[in-house]
């Protein structure tokens, strides 16, 4: 055992001498050697069932050898390219192929960058130039990147830091277990925070008649697994088109799949007028997409990255479309999103700290209270409970303002067999954290977020 666990230690003492902080988010003392499908192996051979899909990017699983093939023959074929400069007829096939899945009866183009930040950052920058008007609304809790124009866009504390973004006004996001206007339910609520929105922001603060678009995740995932009412996301449509401003939406972590639908937001039977796609988009390389309007993509200006849409990800990225259509990994992320919904919270009715589970598709969150009354948060809890996971083979980390709720963005090739497997160690690992005792000396390298 002492040996075991010396090998990942002293690859993260290693690390920790040259790696830069700013780029980490740490919950436990894992180091990865390889993946296969649902697994990660650790530098020590240990093999951790893999609840995060690494950030939601591995709907396909890991090295699935459609995804590999492709890779490696564009490699062989074309290592790179400049896309800005050099058309390659990937890129295209890609591109038609995003616009064709985008719903909506009007032009479409696609914009290609590396990652979810670049392309919200494309969206911060064209939007105003498209529309000729200034401002943007977005909401508190929402992540959207950490470039300065994806960052000015968030509202999450992991941009708290970054000046910039007076334009952007944040608004509330509508989360039915912790409401400000209550009571709201996830079947419909009051629509409290759109009169906010409607009177406060755009009648004041960010004036319609000056607001180009609000940007929204259909499922806010980092900030905490929030699913919003069902009659939310179309009245925030009719609110948009009565003062013609657009509603675009990331999809950086809920699309391609994860929510059950190929794009989070047709679960509402609303329209687009322009979504980012990033993290699944090239198979686990960098890959981000805009599409949306012509006329919001074919502004003049450029917002251009040398590897925005270079071969080897563009192929990567068409394999991983072929492969959520060839083995239905939409209905399975479904399917398998309600097994584990059902689960959790059936373990949820046997705890005292879970104070709510909720989810769409793949993408769940199981909140962590102190008091099940008062609601409040238990962010220590959520810590010892993902680090316990670890230590029983599971990876999964927590997320959300508070950071009390545990976030569940498994691969989209999950089987029952290992929805169960995890639902089997959730519920172990829950009863040990609610029994005390945890070693939280154990925590203290590890600050999450
Ligand atoms: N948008 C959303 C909704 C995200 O969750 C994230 C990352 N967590 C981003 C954008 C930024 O993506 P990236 O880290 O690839 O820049």
């Amino acid at each position: 055992m002492a040996t075991t666990a010396r090998r990942s230690d002293e690859l993260l003492q290693r690390e920790d001498r040259a790696l830069a902080d700013v780029i980490k988010i740490r919950f436990y003392p894992f180091s990865a050697a390889s993946a296969r499908g649902m697994r990660m192996i650790d530098a020590d051979g240990r093999s951790y069932l893999d609840m995060t899909g690494s950030g939601g990017v591995a709907q396909t699983g890991y090295g699935h050898p459609a995804v590999r093939d492709a890779i490696v023959q564009a490699v062989d074929r074309q290592h790179t390219a400049m896309l800005c400069c050099h058309s390659h007829p990937a890129a295209t096939d890609l591109a038609e192929r995003l616009c064709a899945l985008l719903p909506g009866d009007f032009e479409k183009k696609a914009w290609f960058g590396t990652t979810g930040s670049d392309a919200n950052d494309c969206l911060a920058r064209l939007l105003p130039l498209a529309t000729g008007r200034r401002r943007l609304v977005s909401f508190v809790g929402g992540y959207h990147g950490t470039t300065s124009g994806s960052a000015a866009l968030s509202g999450h504390q992991a941009q708290a830091a970054v000046i910039g973004g007076g334009h952007v006004t944040k608004v509330p996001y509508p989360d039915p277990y912790r409401c400000l206007h209550g009571p709201c339910s996830r079947d419909g609520c009051s629509l409290k925070c759109l009169e906010h929105l409607e009177r406060y922001a755009l009648g004041a603060v960010s004036p319609a008649a000056d607001t180009a678009a609000i940007v929204i995740e259909a499922v806010q995932s980092d900030g905490g697994e929030i699913v919003p009412p069902a009659n939310f996301l179309p009245a925030l449509r009719e609110l948009c088109d009565r003062h013609g401003i657009w509603l675009v939406f990331d999809e950086v972590k809920v699309g391609l799949g994860r929510t059950g639908t190929m794009f989070a937001f047709e679960r509402s039977g609303v329209v687009a007028d322009a979504v980012t796609l990033g993290k699944p988009l090239g198979g686990g390389l960098p890959l981000s997409a805009v599409v949306g309007r012509r006329e919001l993509l074919d502004v003049d200006t450029y917002s251009l990255f040398t590897l925005g849409g270079s071969p080897v990800p563009v192929a990567a990225g068409l394999a991983t479309l072929d492969v959520i259509e060839a083995e239905g990994l939409v209905a399975n992320a479904a399917a398998m999103g309600r097994r584990l919904l059902e689960g959790l919270e059936a373990i949820a009715g046997r705890s005292r700290l879970v104070g709510d589970v909720r989810g769409s598709g793949l993408i769940l969150g199981v909140e962590l209270v102190g008091d099940r009354v008062t609601r409040e948060p238990a962010p220590v809890d959520a810590h010892r409970l993902v680090y316990r996971l670890f230590e029983l083979g599971v990876l999964a980390i927590y997320s959300g303002l508070h950071g009390n709720v545990i976030e569940l963005t498994p691969p989209l090739v999950i089987t029952a067999a290992e929805v169960d497997e995890f639902l089997g160690v959730f519920e172990r690992a829950l009863a040990d954290v609610e029994a005390g005792g945890f070693d939280d000396a154990k925590l203290a390298p590890y600050a999450g977020w």
